[in-house]
């Protein structure tokens, strides 16, 4: 396919977390929060003067810095950050908001607060570690809108006078949903036979909306989105197999470019820092405040695996199979960073159940936060790609016998 006009442009802006754009943001008198987790709303992160930038560790080595202080059986991408923020690389945020959801993460903020990786300079700088439910009740509701007020909202008022009103609040999920309505529309074009975009460019994409202040990549968004309308597939099909990969936090575009290169294209995103959620749209009423409907959305909406009612774990499970139909999947991949014990336990029991109970074609695999020279992960695609090729051709030969028997 010919290359996406603009794709060389975000694969720029994914090399550093203080990129150009977020410089130009600063520049404009804009207000950078940090942030880890999608428990921490980001729409509310984009009110008035202030953007979200979701933190990412490119082009991370060597992690001796951050493994010193929180050992090397943490996960890896919760050391990355500290040993990026060790680095000076996070100095030009004005605030971080954590979130409290796992122990890896706690340990990476905790150190970073306590080594002091902001910038000292920032008066108006702020820590805080937001309490996240594992519910999607109304009780968790009103504990998460009353620690969002308290944690981010007010200091985000008081230190830098920002507009936390219903309006601002309502104007900030009116330019998230453009964003949302965008990278759907694009994602849509992965549902083709031969689809016109690959996973990785999608994952580009996505990420830069989560890393860059979203009003400067809008027009771009919009531009790449005419480009897909009439982009000429490749005449032969790259691909052996189409994916849905699932599991923990994925920002580094290499991992699906190994994926893709082993034969799997991959066709839906449901991992933190991909579209499935993430990326839908907020619907509004006017009838409630907007904070609370915002809140409640991102409860309702999560997939994460800290959610274990009956209720989510089913939802996770229809969800992946729903997303392998959808989007006329091979077989799911099931990812999980080293160490996250979460998604080790997820992704142990989803892996067999997809498999025996939905009949799904799973692999499961562990791997390391930057992926790209990793040859055992690149074989065990590569297998499970044959596997899925001598399923097809079998499944193709029985149906031609039914046929030939007149069944
Ligand atoms: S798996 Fe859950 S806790 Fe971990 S980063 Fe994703 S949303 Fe946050
Ligand atoms: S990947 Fe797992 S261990 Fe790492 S920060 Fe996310 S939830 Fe925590």
């Amino acid at each position: 396919m010919k290359d996406l006009k603009h794709l060389y442009y975000f694969e720029n802006l994914l090399t550093e977390a203080n990129n150009e754009l977020v410089r130009q943001a600063k520049a404009e008198g804009g207000i950078a929060v940090g942030y880890t987790c999608f428990h921490m709303p980001e729409v509310l992160l984009n009110l008035d003067r202030c953007f979200s930038v979701r933190l990412r560790a490119p082009r991370t080595g060597s992690m001796e810095m951050a493994t010193y202080y929180m050992s090397n059986s943490t996960c890896e991408y919760a050391r990355a950050l500290l040993e990026r923020g060790l680095e000076g690389g996070y100095r030009f945020l004005d605030a971080m908001a954590g979130v409290d959801v796992c122990e890896c993460m706690n340990r990476s903020m905790e150190n970073m607060e306590l080594l002091d990786v902001a910038d000292p300079d920032k008066k108006g700088f702020f820590w805080c570690n937001l309490d996240s439910p594992c519910h999607d009740n109304e009780d968790a509701v009103a504990h998460v809108v009353e620690q969002v007020t308290r944690k981010v909202l007010k200091p985000l008022h008081e230190n830098y006078g920002v507009d936390i009103s219903d309006a601002a609040i309502r104007k900030a999920v009116d330019e998230h949903n453009e964003i949302c309505r965008l990278i759907t529309q694009i994602g849509e074009y992965r549902k083709l036979d031969n689809p016109t975009i690959t996973g990785y460019e999608f994952h580009i994409l996505t990420l830069a909306t989560y890393v860059c202040p979203k009003y400067l990549i809008v027009d771009k968004l919009r531009q790449t989105l005419e480009e897909l309308k009439t982009r000429e597939p490749d005449s032969k099909k790259r691909f052996r197999a189409k994916v849905v990969l699932v599991g923990s936090e994925i920002d580094d575009p290499e991992l699906i470019s190994l994926i893709e290169d082993s034969g799997a294209l991959v066709v839906a995103d449901r991992f933190c820092y991909g579209s499935i959620p993430g990326r839908q749209e907020i619907r509004l009423t006017d009838g409630e405040d907007a904070l609370t409907q915002v809140v409640r959305d991102y409860l309702h909406a999560t997939l994460c695996v800290r959610h274990v009612e009956p209720h989510k774990i089913q939802k996770r499970l229809d969800t992946a199979a729903q997303l392998c139909q959808d989007f006329h999947a091979d077989g799911i991949i099931y990812e999980q960073i080293k160490f996250c014990t979460y998604w080790s336990y997820e992704r142990a029991l989803a892996s067999h159940i997809m498999a025996d109970e939905y009949h799904i074609p799973t692999l499961s695999i562990d791997r390391p936060y930057m992926s790209r020279t990793s040859g055992q992960l690149r074989t065990r695609v590569q297998a499970f790609v044959e596997s899925l090729e001598i399923k097809k051709i079998r499944a193709a030969k029985a149906q031609k016998e039914e046929a030939s028997h007149g069944v």
